[in-house]
């Protein structure tokens, strides 16, 4: 450990900033499954997904090989508006909890769409207008990856329309407006517009929507449209890849001041905040150069790693998208209106799901009112306040650093806050009004979801 002065924000300089994402498949000795054609069942070629996918992005999501792919000079010039981000020593959190831990988070919401998400949507929608194509289609739960996207796009000049999962339509208009502010159109989803809408209408009247249903929709949309494609928020290889600059700048940082991760920390939706920030840790751990804890963190009403199955599934409820091994807990499964939306996903990243297969971390799930409590304690005295969806992350660096005071063990724990949490006020309001419930599904109600993933082999 370095004796230097440890300042409350490690900043990277410009020219510091990462100039490749890091691809830890190609360090990966167990490569995660092929994805699945959903009809044929055979591993998905690069012309089947290039008619879902931009190009470009079909090829990262197949390259299990090369370690480093450049970043494009106009994605950096479009990073540089708001990264390299901060990581931040959290001595006030610290003080408060009278922990001998260090504790450091890296901030990604630094930007108007006030999370990681931006650093994908930029990506996607470079490479989407590289390719000579008119817009892009997508799906978004809590509205974080709209608004990414729609702030992608307008930047570039491409056309945006986003499925809104209906409940966050309904209960998060202000998100809604900026995504239209930055041009996109938005629908509320299930939609009676496309054929999958219709029918999960149909089948479940009055459904709140699913991230699930909205992939199906955006999809479709995309693929009736030669000038469309689909562009997806979290889950995809590609996305895990963008998502590594999150990783590559915390392990900079921490190396310019020497200092040595224990347990590294994140929230877990489709996994790729967690996936980006951890890769080069993992990449360090599958080389043997270094080792630490990794901890992924889900909410108790989603649990796809502590309490899903490792098998094909689809990604979609309309089961258009190609299948992936991964845990789930199956693409039926209809979450409870937990607040932090952009964890209500039903799978997970395949990366991810391999990594914790192999035992290369662990996973824990956490209930919403203690999440919501460790929130407003990071809020209290970091001056931050965070997404719910980041707070999952919070509560479990929290409890690792009372550990520690148990133990006296000085453990480095860094944790990645993935957001900000101003267009979450009415979660925060049941929070403080003490209307906050911790739906947990049974083990039945996940079995039955389960019983329908398909049988591959
Ligand atoms: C979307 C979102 C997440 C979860 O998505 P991952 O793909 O699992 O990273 C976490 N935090 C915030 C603030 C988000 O917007």
């Amino acid at each position: 450990m370095s004796t230097k002065n440890i300042p409350y924000k490690i900043y990277l300089e410009e020219d510091e900033m990462p100039k490749a994402w890091y691809n830890v498949r190609a360090d990966m000795v167990n490569k995660p499954a092929p994805l699945l054609n959903p009809q044929t069942l055979k591993p998905a070629t690069l012309e089947e997904l290039s008619q879902v996918f931009c190009e470009e992005l079909a090829k990262q999501e197949l390259d299990d090989t090369t370690a480093y792919i450049p970043i494009p000079q106009e994605i950096l010039d479009f990073y540089k508006m708001y990264r390299p981000a901060p990581l931040v020593r959290a001595y006030c959190l610290e003080k408060k909890l009278g922990t001998p831990a260090k504790i450091y988070y890296k901030f990604e919401g630094n930007n108007t769409s006030g999370s990681h998400k931006l650093n994908s949507a930029i990506a996607q929608a470079y490479y989407a207008k590289k390719q000579g194509l008119k817009g892009v289609t997508t799906e978004t739960g809590a509205g974080q990856w709209g608004t990414a996207l729609s702030m992608a796009c307008a930047y570039l000049d491409l056309e945006c329309k986003v499925y809104m999962v209906k409940v966050s339509y309904e209960q998060k208009p202000f998100r809604r407006e900026v995504m239209r502010t930055y041009g996109a159109s938005v629908t509320p989803s299930p939609s009676m517009e496309t054929e999958v809408g219709r029918k999960i209408n149909a089948e479940f009247p009055g459904t709140n929507g699913s991230l699930g249903c909205a992939i199906s929709e955006a999809v479709e949309a995309a693929s009736k449209d030669e000038n469309y494609r689909y562009v997806l928020g979290s889950v995809m290889n590609q996305v895990l890849l963008h998502q590594s600059i999150i990783g590559l700048e915390t392990k900079a940082a921490l190396e310019k001041y020497d200092i040595k991760p224990d347990i590294i920390i994140g929230c877990a939706g489709g996994g790729s905040n967690l996936g980006g920030l951890i890769s080069p840790f993992v990449g360090q751990k599958l080389r043997g150069e270094a080792d630490m804890r990794i901890i992924a963190v889900e909410p108790a009403s989603c649990p796809s790693l502590t309490r899903g199955s490792y098998v094909y599934d689809f990604c979609d409820t309309g089961k258009v998208c190609p299948l992936q091994k991964m845990y789930t807990l199956g693409s039926g499964f209809m979450p409870a209106s937990s607040h932090a939306g952009g964890l209500r996903y039903h799978g997970m990243s395949s990366v991810v799901s391999q990594l914790y297969h192999d035992g290369l971390m662990e996973a824990v799930s956490v209930e919403q009112t203690s999440v919501f409590a460790a929130a407003t304690e990071f809020a209290k005295v970091e001056g931050i306040l965070p997404a719910p969806e980041s707070s999952h992350a919070i509560r479990v660096a929290i409890d690792e650093a009372m550990k520690c005071k148990e133990t006296g063990e000085e453990k480095v724990i860094v944790f990645g806050l993935t957001g900000t949490g101003y267009f979450d006020m009415y979660a925060y309001q049941r929070f403080n009004d003490g209307q906050m419930g911790d739906y947990i599904p049974t083990d039945e109600e996940i079995a039955a979801s389960l019983a329908k993933t398909p049988v591959v082999e």
